[in-house]
């Protein structure tokens, strides 16, 4: 197999995320001073910060920020509300998604954010308080030219409405372009919802088609049931497939002749998670036997590190789909490469949320919207190219995808560090 050796296993998310580059650093023989340029964090800012609960006792809560690489262009990366947040996984979260810009080629750096929260237990006026003070802790490194905001794990349009009018009112007039996945009644972007998701299906469709499978003939399983996992189920059953299995916190949901996505997709917008969501005829299984379900297509759409030596050789995909960020450790990747699963990697698998919030800046920044039609067909161009490029290049010299996907970012990253050179 033409990958580097794993130097050892972790689950660690930023050595993980590490390991993964110096493989394609390797490839691409990569200068040793650029190798230690892009192996870290550019920038990185820790907050503890106050927020008054609604019993009038004060909690003190963590947050980060970091900005990985800011060469191509502004820092661009979601905030995370969970419980695990912590450095290493915003430093990991961060690198990937400078590959993830650079794979689409799209003009931004790579950033992520995080608080330390369960933001489920938290009421609507405290979550809004946490929101605003952890937006102005961070104002000093964000902006609509500098470091731009999304949702993740935990966070929604309405999370990025509040960040947006903090920063606005810090500033006295209106910034629509400083975060995005922003309502659509505040300056966000027809198609941003569903971009991921809908970037997900796009390249298991190709991914499919590129294995002579019919998508229309498909099963499909899906780990998580948020924004990604959500609307990846979705639009694969808008494409014919399939879906047999989805899950959440909650455990999970199986039925052999198909789900019902959409009474599915309603009851979480009413209850925030499947707990108590019944159909005739189904069955709930665990979410470790979910991902070894039998299924054409696995979607995993939640967190990190569910793929990993202690399930690989159990997976019965015949391709896995990474909606999340980080879903499978390297030690699994080379087991599931061993057994013939087609793995579409994470930083091309869900490029389509930053995508559209790409459009969704240049929007802002244009106070000019476009259509719906517009940013699909716009999306749809470039997932396809992105895919077949990696694809290319797999093929070519016999890669797994991910190694090639990180060949095509690197170099394009370390290319712009060389011709912009170091300053000073
Ligand atoms: P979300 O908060 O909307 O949803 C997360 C889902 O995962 C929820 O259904 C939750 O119940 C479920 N979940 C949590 N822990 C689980 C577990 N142990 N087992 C099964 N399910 C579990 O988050 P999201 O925005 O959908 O993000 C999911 C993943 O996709 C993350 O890795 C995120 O970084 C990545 N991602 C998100 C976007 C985006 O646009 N939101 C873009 C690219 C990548």
């Amino acid at each position: 197999m033409a990958t580097a050796t794993i130097q050892h296993q972790t689950e660690n998310p930023f050595e993980i995320a590490q390991q993964q580059f110096d493989i394609a650093a390797d490839l691409l023989n990569l200068d040793e001073g650029l190798r230690r340029i892009l192996r870290v964090p550019q920038r990185e800012l820790t907050v503890n910060f106050p927020v008054r609960m609604d019993d009038g006792s004060i909690q003190v809560f963590t947050g980060y920020r970091v900005q990985h690489n800011i060469t191509r262009g502004p820092a661009k990366g979601g905030i995370r509300y969970h419980p695990d947040v912590n450095i290493d996984e915003v430093r990991a979260l961060a690198m990937w998604m400078t590959w993830k810009c650079a794979l689409v080629n799209i003009p931004y750096g790579g950033a992520k954010g995080g608080v330390v929260v369960d933001p489920k237990t938290l009421s609507l006026n405290e979550l809004e308080r946490l929101t605003r003070r952890f937006a102005s802790e961070i104002s000093l490194l964000i902006g609509p030219e500098k470091d731009i905001p999304a949702p993740d794990v935990g966070t929604n349009a309405q999370v990025m409405a509040w960040i947006m009018d903090t920063v606005s009112m810090h500033r006295g007039y209106t910034v629509p372009a400083v975060v995005t996945g922003k309502p659509i009644d505040v300056f966000g972007s027809l198609g941003r919802a569903d971009a991921t998701g809908r970037g997900v299906s796009i390249v298991a469709r190709e991914a499919a088609k590129h294995l002579g499978l019919d998508i229309t003939q498909a099963s499909v399983v899906v780990q998580g049931f948020g924004n990604v996992g959500g609307a990846s189920a979705n639009m694969l059953r808008q494409m014919g497939a399939r879906v047999v299995a989805v899950s959440d916190v909650s455990g999970g949901y199986y039925h052999p002749h198909g789900l019902n996505i959409p009474a599915m997709l309603e009851y979480v917008q009413r209850n925030r998670t499947l707990e108590g969501y019944h159909e005739p005829g189904l069955e709930r299984v665990t979410n470790r036997e979910l991902l070894e379900l039998p299924c054409d297509i696995l979607v995993p759409a939640a967190l990190e590190n569910q793929i990993t030596v202690a399930n690989a050789d159990r997976i019965r995909a015949r391709i896995v789909v990474e909606g999340a960020n980080g879903p499978t450790t390297p030690a699994a990747d080379e087991i599931l490469y061993d057994r013939g699963i087609f793995v579409v990697p994470d930083i091309l698998a869900n490029s389509g949320g930053v995508t559209v919030s790409y459009f969704e800046w240049v929007q802002g920044l244009q106070e000019f919207f476009w259509s719906e039609e517009e940013i699909n067909e716009r999306l749809e161009r470039i997932m396809v190219r992105s895919f077949a490029q990696v694809l290319d290049l797999a093929l070519q010299r016999k890669l797994q995808l991910r190694t090639a996907a990180y060949l095509v970012a690197v170099k394009r990253v370390a290319d712009a560090t060389t011709i912009r050179g170091i300053y000073p």
